[in-house]
């Protein structure tokens, strides 16, 4: 679920006199200031709300659920709970058990929407001290309902990450928002922009909270080549808008295609990947065959559920697209 396209040649070659620069026997900032700012502006963070980065945005969750998991433990009468939506992105669940959560996943409608007697009960039951939303969601690549998520951040007693990773596809946001919810935080990633190798992720609340999770941080969590690329690129935010815009025109047209092959189910999508389902045979079959043709696809590998027969693509360049259709129309023939 990478962005395909790398940076201009020339934008390359200015960047590479910058790193060039770079005092490798030095430290990196520890709090990497400048490079928050320019976040700050680039991503519309509202005045009066923080952010504190990661390693990636999964070094975030690790931080967030440390976070939890070691401050409310000792006093919790019960287990400290993780709560997000099943299926969905699967490091939520993963780090919770690393770190000794309580993993609560409530099961997503058949039409991939919010269950929310099942939330709200969920919520009253568990009081989870941290609720994950991917919006949108993977791996189904839609948004959730506005006024649904807003009442999941309000009777939520702990706090919300809407998880943003994949905003450059998707027309919708709760950056926004920040300022009227103490117990909302937005995390964005750069990894889907087009900076996947660099490993960096933004999370930005109200600064009670972000500078809580900044006391969990590693000193030197980002490094001092990611410092000066990531700032060198949001100075140039344009081309990587371009590559989105280009990466959402694509997406549309490989729906097209998709929806133009009989015997698939295509879901429709606010990201960069798209879920399809495989009706009345095998989507290993189909799989393996389309692998055969050189293109790799993901398997969801679901043999009951809601992922039943289910695979997944990335939107690529224009030629990888036309690959993977061909090779799509062909498994399907055979
Ligand atoms: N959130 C979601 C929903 C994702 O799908 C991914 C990556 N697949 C991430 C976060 C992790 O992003 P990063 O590369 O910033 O760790």
């Amino acid at each position: 679920m990478e962005n395909p396209y790398p940076l201009p040649d020339e934008l390359k070659a200015e960047l590479q006199k910058k790193l060039a620069q770079a005092e490798l026997n030095r430290y990196p900032d520890p709090s990497a200031s400048s490079l928050r700012n320019k976040l700050a502006e680039v991503m519309q963070v509202p005045e009066g709300r923080s952010i504190v980065l990661g390693n990636g945005s999964d070094e975030l969750i690790q931080m967030l659920a440390m976070a939890v998991a070691d401050t409310e433990k000792a006093n919790a009468e019960k287990e400290v709970s993780l709560l997000s939506f099943d299926p969905g992105f699967v490091m939520y669940k993963m780090i919770s058990d690393f770190s000794g959560i309580n993993y609560v996943g409530v099961p997503l409608k058949e039409d991939f929407s919010i269950d929310m007697p099942a939330v709200r009960k969920a919520i009253e039951e568990y009081r989870p001290a941290l609720i994950f939303i991917a919006y949108p969601n993977n791996p189904y690549a839609n948004c959730y309902d506005e006024a649904e998520i807003e009442e999941v951040i309000s009777i939520a007693p702990g706090m919300v990450v809407l998880d943003e990773a994949y905003n450059p596809f998707a027309q919708a946001t709760f950056m926004d928002r920040l300022s009227r919810y103490d117990n909302l935080l937005v995390m964005r990633t750069v990894s889907k922009m087009g900076l996947a190798g660099l490993r960096l992720g933004l999370l930005c609340g109200h600064p009670s909270i972000i500078n809580e999770i900044d006391k969990i941080r590693l000193p030197y969590n980002i490094n001092v080549l990611t410092q000066i690329t990531a700032e060198f690129v949001l100075d140039n935010m344009s081309v990587l808008d371009k590559q989105a815009a280009s990466i959402r025109k694509d997406r549309r047209e490989l729906l097209q295609s998709m929806n133009a092959i009989a015997g698939l189910e295509v879901f429709p999508s606010q990201a960069n990947f798209i879920l399809f389902r495989v009706l009345n045979r095998s989507a290993d079959d189909v799989f393996d065959r389309i692998k055969q043709s050189g293109v790799l696809i993901k398997n969801m590998r679901a043999g009951a559920g809601p992922l039943m027969n289910c695979l997944r693509v990335t939107v690529g360049t224009p030629d990888e697209n036309a690959a993977f259709i061909s090779a799509l129309n062909t498994a399907m023939a055979t």
